[in-house]
């Protein structure tokens, strides 16, 4: 499965999600058809997985994308591509707790994920992962005693899980592209330095693709050599516009 996510580790008040059985009348019993869905529990060989209903934390995504908003009033064409995406309504919001075999403890967390899109949109997934650890950074507070705390979760200590750091280059239309030269030095190093989403490029021919790509990596990996993200949060005063020339360049576009 595709997409990226963004985890907030804490504590979950199991008990209050819990549906405890209730005496009905038998008018309530009709008109109730269904009982209210409580968390599903899956067991597995090595423990299980209880998966909460989180509806109630479906504001979330609107909150998150209103934080961008007022962030980044004006959104360089590479940000736009990326609200494009979100427009698709590609954020899913979850909680669920992991429960070892051996253990009688359980790990939750409250899961934002962005959908990869079948594969045409697993770089913009990966920024909406990256956003939406900044948000947390700013705003943490808020999303707490707005979203969390409500839903009887208490955020842990270690508020976020970033295991890589991810870099991002503004690419104009293309929208934005992550960097993975560092990763060269490894035993199965990527063959370009940048991943671009395959839904930016993929009305081009094979071979234009693969031309771009080479000139996108000439180009720009020395811009990237700090490792730094360049996307909008994170570099704000970064030159955009001057990538985004350059790139309709070599696209040999007006
Ligand atoms: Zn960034």
């Amino acid at each position: 499965m595709g997409g990226a996510a963004f985890l907030i580790r804490g504590e979950l008040d199991y008990g209050k999600h819990e549906c405890k059985p209730q005496k009905k009348t038998f008018l309530q019993r009709l008109r109730l058809r269904r009982q209210p869905e409580g968390p599903k529990i899956l067991e597995f060989g090595q423990g299980k997985l209880i998966d909460v209903p989180a509806e109630k934390l479906s504001g979330m995504s609107a909150a998150f994308r209103e934080y961008l908003h007022n962030r980044i009033p004006k959104p360089w064409s590479s940000t736009n591509v990326f609200h494009e995406y979100l427009d698709a309504g590609v954020i899913g919001t979850y909680v669920r707790g992991e429960q070892p075999a051996d253990s009688s403890s359980t790990d939750w967390y409250v899961q934002m994920t962005f959908s990869g899109c079948a594969g045409l949109g697993e770089i913009a997934a990966e920024l909406g992962a990256h956003w939406a650890e900044r948000w947390y950074q700013d705003e943490g507070d808020f999303i707490t005693t707005s979203f969390l705390e409500p839903f009887h979760f208490t955020p842990g200590p270690s508020r976020s899980e970033d295991h890589f750091k991810r870099a991002f280059l503004p690419l104009g239309h293309l929208g934005y592209g992550l960097y993975v030269g560092h990763l060269k030095d490894q035993q199965y190093p990527p063959e370009y330095a940048f991943e671009l989403d395959a839904g930016a490029t993929e009305y081009m021919k094979y071979e234009d693709y693969l031309r771009l790509i080479k000139e996108i990596d000439e180009t720009f990996e020395p811009v990237m050599s700090d490792g730094l993200c360049r996307c909008q949060l994170c570099m704000p005063d970064f030159d955009a516009a001057s990538v985004e020339g350059r790139l309709k360049a070599l696209l040999n576009q007006p």
